[in-house]
């Protein structure tokens, strides 16, 4: 059990999520004003060991990766104030293109018109970072001035060295301060307290915040 973090100076070490439902688009999506981070990534990169490594709470991937909800909008909340939002793995629906045009649309929507998403977290594997799907997702945040963090996961996979230069690399790709990067693995949990502080300043209300 997690102590409460309102005002709490310590930031947690772990965010606790529970399921909170599944939804095909937007128009079913929770209607509150709770803050939330979607997460974000091709399929296979590791998007949902990522959920894992912060949460510790294996049930939260497995409902994300239950068969019928891998294209489904998946919205958890957490015990610091606001959502972790799974959005479908990028290139999951190989069979068939219409249901990714179908996925992509509703995605787009989400972006676009989903007036609580504060930030987005992409993940993306650091041997093959900026595919084209993730070059998407940066420029859309550049455009939409989001903020957003991008993970080099995987980052076990590489040697102390190579993963400085994949870091330095892709800082050169974002210099901007509204995205920014860091290394993560969510086998190790490289990276992990650092996302979780990302996530925690997001998520949990400031004090003096005024809504908009
Ligand atoms: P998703 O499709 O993006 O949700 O990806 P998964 O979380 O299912 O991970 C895909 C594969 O990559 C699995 O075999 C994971 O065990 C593996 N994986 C995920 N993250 C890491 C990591 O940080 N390091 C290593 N070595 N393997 C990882």
């Amino acid at each position: 059990m997690a102590d409460c973090v309102g005002g709490a100076e310590r930031p947690p070490d772990r965010i606790n999520a529970v399921f909170n439902k599944s939804s095909p688009s937007l128009l079913s999506a929770p209607e509150d004003d709770l803050p939330e981070v979607a997460v974000a990534g091709r399929s296979n990169a590791g998007k949902s060991s990522v959920l894992n490594q912060i949460t510790g709470n294996k049930s939260l991937a497995r409902t994300s990766k239950t068969p019928g909800r891998t294209r489904l909008i998946n919205f958890f909340d957490t015990d610091i104030g606001g959502r972790i939002v799974d959005l479908p793995g990028y290139g999951y629906a190989k069979a068939a293109k219409t249901l990714q045009r179908e996925w992509q649309r509703h995605l787009e929507d989400y972006l676009s018109a989903r007036r609580n998403l504060v930030a987005v977290v992409l993940v993306m594997d650091i041997r093959h970072p900026f595919e084209p799907f993730d070059t998407q997702m940066v420029a859309w945040a550049r455009a939409a001035q989001m903020p957003m963090r991008v993970l080099l996961n995987k980052a076990d996979k590489l040697r102390h060295g190579a993963r400085i230069n994949a870091l330095r690399a892709a800082r050169r790709v974002v210099p901007e301060e509204l995205i920014t990067v860091q290394l993560f693995s969510a086998q190790t949990g490289l990276g992990r307290q650092e996302l979780i502080d990302a996530l925690t300043a997001w998520l949990t209300p400031m004090q003096d915040a005024t809504a908009e």
